[in-house]
Parts: structure tokens; C-alpha cells; sequence
């Protein structure tokens, strides 16, 4: 069986969702992955926020808002009078349901159930449809069998289990419709896998039933080498390594959730990036062998600060680092970049809400300097120690970039960069003129 995601934009007007039902029809069975109509999460977003706040005046407003354009869409997804009739109910009993919200209290658990709406209508929509057009579909609700345990971690058994056996029960359906984004948590609730979760969503089950393969169907035609909206002539990469498409991720490709990696390399399920506007372009495929190319794609990470701590203690001695390291772990900020001398170490954040207390901490053994508005260009490729020039070739692209770090050697696939934002589009250019 085949995983097919579909984001926001690929449902995001009826006719879109007309070429989806085209894009999956087939001999083949197929589980497929659906996010909210786009637009509608960011919504709940502002609908949960205002009832938070108390403000359920605005709470009313923003559901009317919200709701307004999907009678519409209804009646032009459906074709017969009884589907539209079916597609109205279904709009109108989530309308109701949200509004069943205002005027009580409304928490952290209330938000979660909110959010978790844009995807359930969104399905509903779509397996009605598809009901009207005579596939053999069956909607699976997500929050039988997705489960996220008390770090948000997504417990893998259990999917496996419940993913397993709800499909067992259907073995004439040919079509499977699902939820992205949502789950439930060890307590039982309405929860999710954070914003863009849904590809997330998609490689989990994929993993879960051991799919054949994992389709992201989104608007752009694959991962690109470098940030098209800094640098002219980018293209779409034909493959990529699961280890590649992770350093990318991290780096600030939007196209992937980062985690979605993960459980699709665990089973070697390849995962292929594609457009719904060009469905026919190749797209991008993440796997598990390498293609020949040496240095696939840049990426730049921005908002990033470097702190520069020295001491003469360092020199000769051991336990400094786990001293240093120790102090942010107590802050939980996690550090991306690190490079060291005998004297000094230099580390980078990208979250700097607890910066003074570490510096505070840091300053009672060591003297520390702080660089902010940094950002980290991050070349991802296969750097293997026998492959002479690579490196070579990156830093004659950069020789008019002042470099703030280097880091080379943490993996075979990447080599890290930190400059002051203000040369990042300069050094994209650079390095896309003379890399690739
Ligand atoms: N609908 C959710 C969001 O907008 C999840 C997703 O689209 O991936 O973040
Ligand atoms: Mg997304």
C-alpha cells in the first residue's frame, strides 16, 4: 500500500480536491493523508485565542468568518443535490460544535480540541465526495489509533497496532482517507504534532504498515538546492539520502517536517516530495542510497546566536565542556553549532529566551562574548573524507564572506557555516554560482 499526504493548499478549493480524487484512482490500494483546507488551522488558532482571552465576542466573529466560504465549497465539490445536502450537515455540525464553545472556559485543552477540527472537516468533506463519485473509500478516524505519550513523542506500537487492525476490517476498500496533524494523548485527549504535523502523520503510518511508499503531495516541485526566494536559478533535487534530507529539514527547508524523516528511514520506505500543480514533474525522492552528486543543496537557518566562552582554565583540562554543556541543559536550550580551540569554545542557539541566565551562569568561570543576528548555511552533500576539492570549492564561493564558525567533520554530510545575516543572501548566491 501507498501513503499519499495532501497539504492545506491541495485541498484547499473544490477543485482541487476534484484532482486529487483523479491523482489517486488506481488499481492499488491507498491510505490517504489529509491536511486542513488551507487557512482554516491558522483560524482556530485566532478563534482559540480570542476565547482564551475571554474575548468571546471576537471568538463569534472569527467562527462566522471561518465558516462563510465553506458553503460555497460545498456547493461546488459536489455534484447531486443529496451530496450537497450530506456536505452542508457536515459543515453546519462542526460550525455548531466550535460554537458550543463560547461563552464557558476555555484552556490549553479546549485549544487542542479546536485545532484538531480543520482536519476532521477537511476528510469529512473529501470521503463524501469521493462516496459521490463511487470509490471504494472508508474514513479512518485518526484519533483511534494515532497516540502521542507524555514527551509528544508518537508511540509506535500502539499506531502499529490500532493502524493494523482498522484496516484489516475493510478488505474490499481500496481507498483510505485519514487526518493528518491530530492524535490523542496519554490521557486520553484531543492533541496533535504541532504545526505542519501532517507529514509527520503521513511517514508515521507509513511506517506503521510498512508502506510501499510515502507521497508529500504539496504546491512547490520538490526540495529545492538553495532558498528560491534569495536565489534566482534554483531546481528541484532529484534525490536524496534519508541522512541529506535530515540536515535539510533542520535547516529551514519548509517543504518537510523535520521529524517526518525518521520513521520512514527507520523501514526504508522512500518518501517522494511531489506537486499537485505539476503532477507529472519528478519531484524529489528520499531513499536510502546515494545518488552521485557531491554537494545537493544549501540551506540557511536565521536568528541564530553564537556565544564565545574562553577561559585559560581550558587549556590542558579536562570537564570544561561538560561544565559548559551543563548549563544549558539546566536552561534546556539546546545548542546547533559548536566549535572549540584550546582555549575556547564557541556554541550557537536558536532559541535565546533564556540567554542572560546562561551568561550569568557561564561568566562565573569563563569570560563570554555574544554575536547575535547570525545565521547558520548549512551545505548538505556526500562529504566524504576521500573526495578531494569539496571544500575547496565552498569557501572559494565565500571568499569575499567574513565566517563567524566553521563545522565540518560532525557528519559525512554536512558542512555548517555561521555568518552575520546581513551576508546571507550574498553567500547564497555565492555558493549557488559555485557549487553547483
Ligand atoms: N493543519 C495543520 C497546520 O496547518 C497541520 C498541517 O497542515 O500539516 O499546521
Ligand atoms: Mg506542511
Amino acid at each position: 500500500m501507498k501513503v499519499l499526504k495532501f497539504g492545506g493548499t491541495s485541498v484547499g478549493k473544490p477543485d482541487r480536491m476534484h484532482s486529487i480524487a483523479r491523482l489517486i484512482a488506481g488499481k492499488d490500494r491507498k491510505l490517504v493523508v489529509l491536511s486542513a483546507v488551507s487557512g482554516t488551522t491558522n483560524a482556530l488558532v485566532a478563534i482559540a485565542a480570542a476565547l482564551t482571552e475571554g474575548d468571546h465576542g471576537k471568538g463569534s466573529q472569527l467562527i462566522e468568518a471561518l465558516f462563510a466560504p465553506y458553503h460555497e465549497f460545498v456547493n461546488l465539490l459536489y455534484t447531486t443535490a443529496e451530496a450537497k445536502q450530506k456536505g452542508e450537515a457536515i459543515v453546519n455540525t462542526h460550525c455548531d460544535y466550535i460554537k458550543s464553545y463560547v461563552g464557558k472556559p476555555f484552556g490549553e485543552k479546549e485549544t487542542k480540541e479546536l485545532l484538531a477540527e480543520g482536519e476532521l472537516i477537511s476528510t469529512a468533506l473529501f470521503q463524501e465526495y469521493l462516496l459521490e463519485i463511487n470509490y471504494q473509500s472508508v474514513l479512518l478516524p485518526a484519533l483511534e489509533f494515532m497516540k502521542i505519550d507524555d514527551d509528544n513523542e508518537p508511540v509506535h506500537e500502539y499506531i502499529e497496532q490500532m493502524l493494523t487492525a482498522e484496516i484489516a476490517k475493510y478488505p474490499e476498500a481500496q481507498y483510505f482517507i485519514t487526518q493528518g496533524f491530530i492524535a490523542k494523548n496519554t490521557k486520553g485527549e484531543i492533541d496533535n504534532l504541532k504545526r505542519g504535523g501532517s507529514d509527520y502523520t503521513a511517514s508515521l503510518v507509513g511506517a506503521a504498515i510498512r508502506a510501499e511508499e510515502i507521497q508529500i503531495w504539496t504546491d512547490i516541485d520538490g526540495m529545492h538546492n538553495n532558498d528560491p526566494r534569495i536565489v534566482k536559478k534554483t531546481f528541484p533535487i532529484a534525490a536524496l539520502t534519508f541522512d541529506e534530507a535530515a540536515e535539510l529539514a533542520y535547516f529551514g527547508a519548509k517543504i518537510l517536517h523535520p521529524s517526518t524523516i525518521l520513521p520512514a528511514k527507520k523501514y526504508r520506505i522512500p518518501v517522494r516530495l511531489l506537486n499537485t500543480m505539476q503532477p507529472e514533474a519528478k519531484g524529489t525522492v528520499i531513499a536510502d542510497q546515494t545518488s552521485d552528486k557531491d554537494i545537493k543543496a544549501i540551506a540557511a537557518k536565521d536568528g541564530i546566536t553564537a556565544i564565545k566562552i574562553k577561559s585559560s582554565r581550558m587549556l590542558l583540562a579536562y570537564g570544561f565542556l561538560r561544565r559548559v554543556f551543563e548549563i544549558f541543559e539546566k536552561y534546556k536550550t539546546p545548542i546547533d553549532m559548536i566549535t572549540t580551540s584550546e582555549v575556547a569554545v564557541s556554541v550557537t542557539i536558536d532559541d535565546a529566551k533564556n540567554l542572560t541566565a546562561i551568561l550569568e551562569e557561564l561568566k562565573s568561570f569563563c569570560t563570554v562574548e555574544v554575536d547575535a543576528n547570525q545565521s547558520i548555511v548549512c551545505i548538505v552533500g556526500d562529504f566524504l573524507e576521500d573526495k578531494p576539492g569539496l571544500v575547496n570549492k565552498i569557501f572559494e564561493a565565500l571568499k569575499n564572506i567574513p565566517i563567524r564558525m566553521i563545522s565540518y567533520g560532525g557528519s559525512k554530510n554536512n558542512v555548517s557555516l555561521l555568518i552575520h545575516t546581513q551576508h546571507k543572501n550574498e553567500a547564497l548566491n555565492a555558493l549557488n554560482e559555485g557549487v553547483f
